[in-house]
């Protein structure tokens, strides 16, 4: 165990034995304990994550991945560009099959 010295707004102050009060019988170490398991669970896990996307002009009619709308030959359709990360929808390995999303998913998924 080590002792941690940190600093927190009265807001902060306020709500943490609010919090600690209501739920761990005052203990402040099991709340803040217990604040940072759920953030950790919310931020996500570890594993592949989107982190751009590459144009492609497709040679041959393809389908969205994802809303699955098929576009014609000579479209642009994009490539999604994965990177090592931490993410709630990280996927566990690289997909292997052939993944383009139209615009209109890509705009959806980055906003
Ligand atoms: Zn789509």
């Amino acid at each position: 165990m080590q002792r941690l010295n940190f600093t927190l707004d009265d807001n902060t102050v306020e709500l943490l034995e609010r919090l600690a009060e209501k739920y761990y019988s005052g203990n402040k170490s099991l709340t803040v304990r217990a604040a940072l398991e759920s953030l950790a669970a919310h931020a996500g896990h570890e594993g592949w994550v989107i982190t751009g996307y590459t144009p492609v002009v497709i040679a041959e009619e393809s389908a969205c991945h994802t809303c699955g709308e098929t576009h014609d030959k000579g479209e642009v359709l994009y490539r999604p560009v994965f990177e090592r990360g931490a993410s709630s929808k990280a996927l566990p390995k690289i997909p292997a099959e052939n993944w383009l999303d139209c615009s209109h998913c890509v705009e959806q998924a980055t906003s």
